[in-house]
């Protein structure tokens, strides 16, 4: 086991440092306050490569590992959420599910416009009725000649004022339940689909996040991604790698909270005013920041190592997203009146991190997955096994 970072992975984990505070830092607190994705901070992510995470070289990728990936969502993070899960979602639950479900067709149609940040994508579960039980989603696809005809609508869909292509589940008979669910990648301009308003939230308030509207919107088959009925298994196997993403955005979120708390009580002890209390939160704070991280990076780890980690990525996200809302509250609680003030950046951290808890799964969703992966890993074997 080896605790120290790469020297490689350590040198993109600065890149990406320097790129967050040049960059992304500086417009996060207006883009908060307008609700409005700061599109400025595109270009800098598409030449860094940040677009291009998950796509293979052949496709004009610049593929990084899981652990690499997780330490730019950190990094990302710390500066602006907003943009992070941009990032985080057009990388993992778009890229890289096409990349491994799609036809040689379909990657070579998609991927390159994905990496070259020409086409953002977006990942469309979630419906008014169905969020947390997926699998009863109602967005319909019926059959048509040479394809399919989606009717229903989607929410809180990330990315959705800005992308280009979105990954859509939709099921083929709503009485089969999951067995049913069949994913389609619909391009922006396809007729009968519409996308609504910006959505206004409590946190992460400039992602561009909103409503879809499929109004017999015909997709052709080709644009089916993976079989009929294959389609709850594209969703949960790119949910397992898209929580890695969040576990790590939530550290982000935590580290600069952590990082304003530790600048605010070094000035307070510069003038004598603060107590031996404060400096136990800041012990409290890098503790639990450390156990997070090392959280994210064993799930990063497991999976760059060919592991299935839904249970590691399951614990990722919830330890680091509850740890961001403990630790960005206590940011609030040492820095007082002053931090409640809406042009402080702590204010946008504790808001930013109650959103960690809930997308891609609630906290209590997580703890289901984490209890099924327990109960089955211990079943005991039947009588007569053996
Ligand atoms: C800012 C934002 C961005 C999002 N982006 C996307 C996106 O890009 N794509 C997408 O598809 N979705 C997206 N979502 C949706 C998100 O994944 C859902 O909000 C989430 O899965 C929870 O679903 P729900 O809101 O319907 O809550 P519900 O499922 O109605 O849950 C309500 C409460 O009940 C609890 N609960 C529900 N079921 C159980 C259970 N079985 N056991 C114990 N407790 C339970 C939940 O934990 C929660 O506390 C986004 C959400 C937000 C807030």
């Amino acid at each position: 086991m080896d605790y120290e970072l790469s020297a490689q992975e350590q040198a993109f984990a600065a890149e990406v440092r320097a790129l967050a505070e040049r960059e992304l830092a500086p417009r996060a607190l207006e883009a908060d306050r307008q609700g409005a994705f700061p599109v400025a901070n595109l270009p800098p992510l598409v030449d860094a490569g940040l677009l291009a995470m998950a796509i293979p070289a052949e496709y004009g990728g610049r593929p990084r590992s899981t652990l690499e990936y997780a330490l730019a969502m950190e990094e990302l993070s710390a500066a602006c959420a907003a943009t992070a899960v941009l990032v985080s979602v057009h990388n993992s639950l778009v890229a890289e599910p096409l990349a491994r479900w799609g036809t040689p067709e379909q990657r070579a149609a998609y991927l390159p416009e994905l990496a070259r940040g020409e086409r953002i994508g977006a990942f469309a579960l979630t419906e008014p009725s169905a969020g947390s039980d997926a699998a009863s989603l109602q967005t319909r696809a019926r059959r048509d000649t040479g394809g399919y005809r989606l009717r229903g609508s989607k929410c809180f869909t990330t990315n959705s004022r800005l992308a280009g292509l979105f990954l859509v589940f939709a099921t083929l008979d709503p009485s089969q339940g999951a067995r049913a669910i069949t994913a389609f990648l619909v391009e922006r301009d396809t007729p009968g689909f519409t996308i609504g308003p910006a959505d206004h939230k409590l946190g992460i308030r400039a992602s561009p996040s909103a409503q879809l509207f499929f109004d017999d919107c015909f997709v052709p088959e080709t644009r089916r991604l993976g079989g009929e009925g294959e389609g709850w298994r594209v969703a949960m196997s790119t949910l397992d790698s898209g929580r890695i993403g969040i576990a790590a955005q939530a550290l982000g979120i935590a580290r600069a909270a952590y990082e304003a708390s530790l600048a605010w009580v070094r000035r307070q002890r510069a003038a004598s005013a603060v107590g031996q209390g404060a400096e136990w939160v800041l012990a409290d704070m890098s503790v639990r920041l450390d156990a997070a991280r090392l959280l994210v990076h064993r799930a990063a780890a497991l999976k760059d190592a060919g592991r299935r980690v839904t249970r590691e990525a399951a614990a990722a996200k919830l330890f680091a997203s509850e740890t961001a809302m403990w630790l960005t509250s206590a940011a609030l609680d040492l820095h007082g009146a002053d931090a409640c003030a809406l042009d402080t950046p702590v204010q946008r951290y504790f808001r930013d991190a109650k959103i960690t808890e809930i997308y891609e799964g609630t906290s209590e969703i997580q703890r289901v997955i984490i209890a099924e992966q327990l109960l089955r890993a211990a079943a005991p074997a039947p009588a007569g096994a053996g």
